[in-house]
């Protein structure tokens, strides 16, 4: 996807700080954060715009970055809890069409809105 503002930064076009690589899912600090820690987590391959699009054939990179996410979480030091978010579409104000999950924590959250 060569408009894509994630893909960009796994190819190191756009600058970030890294906060977890492996082969398949690349971690990193949201340029706003919206609390004290605040890390996406996105698969390396522009497979899937958003949860929507998750089905039988490709939900296999989704199970595989819920298997990193506490592994990140642990790294980050979010021992006390965070949590773990991901926007769809315009209600939700889904603002980059790459998959993500928001891990968000370092303080007590308030209430989901
Ligand atoms: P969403 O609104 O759920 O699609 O999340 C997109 C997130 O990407 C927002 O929280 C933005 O702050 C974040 N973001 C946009 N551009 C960058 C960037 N260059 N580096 C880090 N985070 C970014
Ligand atoms: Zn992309």
């Amino acid at each position: 996807m060569n408009d894509c503002i994630f893909c960009k930064i796994v190819k190191g076009d756009i600058p970030s700080k890294k906060a977890y690589e492996d082969e398949r899912v690349y971690a990193f600090h949201d340029i706003a954060p919206a609390a004290p820690v605040h890390v996406l987590v996105i698969p390396k391959e522009h497979i899937l715009a958003g949860v929507d699009e998750i089905n039988e054939q490709n939900a296999d990179i989704v199970a595989y970055i819920f298997t990193v996410i506490p592994k990140i979480a642990k790294e980050l030091g979010l021992t006390n809890g965070y949590r773990v978010v991901s926007n769809i579409g315009a209600d939700a104000g889904q603002t980059v069409r790459h998959i993500h999950f928001h891990i968000i924590g370092g303080a007590t959250l308030g209430a989901m809105a």
